[in-house]
């Protein structure tokens, strides 16, 4: 096996005191947020590995001599919660069912992934159930910046958060948002994911950071949104016609082409979840496919 390294990334400025860490887009490997205050510093999101975390708390400390003082999970994704335990003086915040999600994951999945997904590392990942959770939303105080923090629900995953700076007209969107791919609502809902980008769209921020891919307007997410509607008007269709969700997402007409290009997993997983919501099962609930396979045959597509 080669030997791992962690990718290029960037700390990027996006404000005063307001950072993304951008990782390039491939599997697990996602973006991370700073927001550094005069007491503190709050971070948005930790990362897969030990290499990739050990990169972001370098630029973080070119940035800021002051502790992290809270750490958010937009979400129960390992490329969002694996290295939590690098920030030891932080308390990590995430919404209670992303907490519950985070006990619940099996004990063999990251061996699991070190196999489904080769071209990674996980050394340094593990679980840790995060320290403080709240329902819908938490609004924390940084001077006189305010940091919201609102649960949308299952969408992306079985539970959302995104975290809005409403001064700044900023949102890290956690993986509600990626940029450069369409949305994937695998571990979710097609349904609540479209309802959770029209939440996004109607904060009409200046600055809208991806889980993962570059940083975008608000464009970006009306484009991601009509990618949904599409997706859902389109197999609704091939539903009602008795095909399967294979069938669908293989006659599916995306019409853009920027669509069309998208690596095929991308539909075939909308369309499996797509059903799920048609069956009335519950959002998040496990599919009977694994998509999973596909997966690393399509990294670096
Ligand atoms: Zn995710």
């Amino acid at each position: 096996m080669p030997e791992y390294r962690a990718p290029r990334a960037e700390m990027k400025k996006l404000a005063e005191g307001i950072y993304v860490y951008l990782q390039p887009f491939v599997f697990y490997s996602s973006n991370a947020g700073l927001i550094a205050g005069e007491k503190d510093g709050v971070v948005v999101d930790s990362l897969t590995n030990q290499y990739m975390i050990e990169g972001f708390l370098g630029k973080i400390k070119e940035i800021s001599d002051k502790p992290v003082r809270f750490l958010i999970n937009t979400h129960p994704h390992g490329d969002h919660t694996y290295t939590n335990h690098f920030f030891t003086e932080a308390t990590v915040i995430c919404s209670s069912k992303c907490r519950e999600v985070t006990l619940q994951m099996p004990e063999d999945f990251i061996e699991r992934a070190r196999t489904e997904v080769p071209a990674m590392s996980f050394d340094g990942a593990k679980d840790t159930p995060q320290d403080l959770v709240f329902e819908k939303s938490l609004t924390l105080y940084q001077g006189g910046r305010e940091i919201r923090l609102v649960c949308l629900g299952p969408g992306h995953s079985p539970s959302d958060t995104y975290v809005f700076l409403p001064r700044e007209k900023i949102v890290f969107c956690g993986d509600i948002l990626f940029s450069g791919t369409p949305p994937l609502s695998l571990a979710g809902s097609v349904l609540g994911h479209l309802k959770q980008l029209e939440i996004l769209a109607g904060l009409e921020a200046e600055i809208y950071v991806a889980g993962h891919g570059p940083v975008v307007g608000l464009e970006k997410v009306l484009d991601a949104r009509d990618y949904l509607e599409t997706v859902l008007a389109e197999a609704r269709q091939c539903f009602d016609r008795g095909l399967s969700f294979q069938e669908a997402a293989q006659t599916i007409d995306l019409g853009k082409r920027e669509w069309t290009s998208a690596p095929a997993f991308f539909l075939f997983a909308q369309c499996a979840r797509a059903y799920s919501d048609f069956r009335g099962e519950e959002p998040g609930s496990p599919l009977n496919v694994n998509l999973m396979e596909l997966i690393p045959a399509r990294q670096g597509q």
